[in-house]
């Protein structure tokens, strides 16, 4: 009641406050000032409050009526976030050209809800956009995280930020989401991960995806690479997994695979039982890189 009597609702705080604020100021129709304390997520720019259920699982994105109508990102801020969740920013504006180029390539609908209830198709500049993120968490990400370690403002810093707040957020929103993200909100279930970071678990998801489309060797590597120099947790060991039970990922999966969620924007038909292997062999992959790595 006291809400309702407001001029305007403001979100101060990390990724589930601002989607909360956001669905509080779409149901009460007020206007929105986003001010966030992380760079950890997509949530401060998006038209999207992600719903989880009480035992944290995945519940469904809400789509709402507008974005943001302000979003004050000071670097000041977070400049002084710890650097878990900055890195984890990096990892969920990792996915965001993944995603988006799929989504493309198979001509699907991103995230926006058009007027008539139906949500659009992805553009060219919603895709121009996460290629860009792409190229600035590339460029500037690993020194950034260097700046964060101690509470530095740099220039690396602020363009990390605008990539992981801003672009990453209008890029998935306008490009689209896919593999990684369905695949994310899948491992929602599984009870050792609840430990772990959305961004985390985006990454894992975003792996998976480039094992399912073959992607080039360089191409993972490089994006393995990027998630090292943020301290970013790479294997299901990495992120809280204690034992990998069979029927746990069948059905993390199965869920990735949900009609509702982002699989079906994959440009090829897409089973539980190829996610699944997937995800067994991307974790492979990454404990191989891993000792790679650990041997230069
Ligand atoms: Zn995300």
């Amino acid at each position: 009641e006291v809400a309702r009597g407001a001029d305007y609702v403001v979100g101060i705080g990390g990724g589930k406050t601002l989607d909360t604020a956001k669905a509080v100021a779409h149901f009460l129709e007020k206007p929105m000032l986003i001010l966030p304390t992380l760079a950890s997520t997509d949530a401060p720019c998006t038209a999207i409050s992600v719903i989880y259920n009480d035992d944290d699982t995945f519940n469904r994105y809400l789509f709402l009526s507008k974005n943001p109508d302000v979003v004050l990102a000071d670097t000041r801020i977070l400049a002084e976030q710890p650097p878990r969740f900055f890195a984890a920013g990096v990892g969920d504006g990792l996915a965001t050209y993944f995603e988006a180029r799929a989504c493309f390539a198979a001509q699907r609908d991103n995230l926006i809800l058009g007027n008539d209830g139906n949500m659009l198709k992805p553009t060219l500049i919603g895709f121009a956009i996460a290629q860009t993120c792409y190229e600035t968490i590339k460029k500037y990400s690993a020194q950034a995280a260097f700046a964060v370690q101690k509470k530095a403002i740099t220039a690396a810093l602020e363009n990390t930020i605008e990539a992981t707040i801003y672009m990453s957020a209008v890029g998935a929103e306008s490009g689209g989401c896919a593999a990684a993200h369905a695949i994310h909100n899948g491992m929602t279930n599984v009870h050792d991960l609840h430990g772990a970071q959305h961004g985390e678990k985006v990454v894992f998801g975003l792996f998976t995806q480039l094992v399912m489309e073959a992607a080039p060797m360089a191409e993972i590597e490089e994006v393995v690479d990027i998630a090292m120099a943020v301290g970013l947790p790479l294997t299901l060991e990495d992120l809280g997994l204690k034992h990998f039970k069979e029927a746990e990922w069948r059905k993390v999966a199965e869920l990735a695979c949900d009609k509702n969620d982002t699989m079906h924007n994959m440009p090829f038909t897409v089973t539980p039982d190829l996610v699944y292997d997937a995800i067994v062999a991307t974790d492979a992959l990454l404990h191989g890189f891993k000792r790679q790595k650990a041997m230069h």
